[in-house]
């Protein structure tokens, strides 16, 4: 599991400000233990990495162009705009025969942190999607034991730091047309990924590749990541995109400094999860 499901957190002071993966320290369980959404208008509370979700719509398991995997954790919910977004974008997959999209972890039925794999994934706006599928996905859906045990084939070897050959360009249109949607904010993808596009991508400088974010792991899922939904007063955007598309700093992550700050950030993430908003005890403590 530690393979797909890396453990992603938020963190200042970084390139990005995006998430890395590291040991987690133990987070209370109580989120995870919900089974039900609240009632009340969909609202997002707080930051993706410390914050909660009201009113969360549940992802169907099946629907064209997407699978959704591990039902098991109850991570399958979401914002009804990343419900949408991911049947928008399975919808438009299968629509240019690029594939099947693997939906991984969404958030859980209120968001809030969860008791293993990740820190961000709380308001119900990020997503995890496989880059890969395997054959059969095309033909049938998985079967219930597939559903809990299939993991989204990787597309790098991590540990050389190179594509495998199930990179290729149908990889790189699902990431074209999955950072082209308007309500996405960002979305990451290992840095050697994000080198290749920026290689072959004309221009260069297209407004879907400067959404594509480096970050560590992310060699078998891109974390796709959505605004703060129009009129959700209480959801906390992360800082604005630098305005280039990346590709002139990419040299950074390849470098003894960023392998220093990962482990850096992995020590920081020991000390403990952020507080949660107010708002989000109400959440939790809601009953019908
Ligand atoms: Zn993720």
């Amino acid at each position: 599991m530690a393979v797909l499901w890396i453990a992603l957190f938020v963190s200042a002071g970084t390139p990005d400000g995006g998430t890395v993966d590291a040991g987690l320290p133990a987070v209370p369980a109580e989120w995870a233990a919900v089974k039900t959404p609240t009632n009340g208008p969909a609202a997002s509370f707080g930051g993706y990495s410390a914050g909660c979700l009201q009113g969360a719509a549940t992802l169907p398991l099946s629907g064209p162009g997407y699978e959704l995997l591990h039902l098991g954790r109850h991570r399958g919910f979401g914002h009804p705009d990343l419900v949408a977004y991911i049947k928008r974008l399975g919808a438009a997959v299968k629509k240019k025969k690029l594939g099947m999209l693997l939906v991984g972890d969404m958030g859980q039925v209120r968001g809030g942190p969860t008791p293993t794999g990740h820190k961000s994934h709380q308001t119900g706006l990020d997503v995890d999607l496989g880059y890969a599928f395997p054959d059969w996905a095309l033909r049938r859906h998985p079967t219930a034991v597939e559903r809990e045990t299939v993991m989204a084939p990787p597309v790098m070897d991590l540990a050389a730091g190179k594509l495998n050959d199930r990179w290729g360009p149908r990889v790189a249109s699902v990431l074209e047309l999955a950072a082209s949607d308007p309500v996405v904010d960002r979305i990451f993808v290992n840095p050697v990924i994000k080198r290749e596009l920026c290689t072959h991508a004309q221009p260069s400088s297209q407004p879907w590749l400067r959404k594509l974010r480096p970050w560590w792991g992310h060699h078998d899922h891109f974390h796709v990541r959505l605004r703060c939904p129009a009129g959700n007063a209480e959801c906390v955007s992360q800082e604005p995109l630098p305005p280039d598309d990346g590709c002139a700093k990419l040299a950074w992550w390849f470098s003894e400094d960023a392998r220093k700050t990962r482990e850096k950030k992995a020590a920081e993430q020991a000390a403990g999860p952020p507080p949660l908003p107010a708002r989000c005890r109400e959440v939790l403590d809601w009953k019908k």
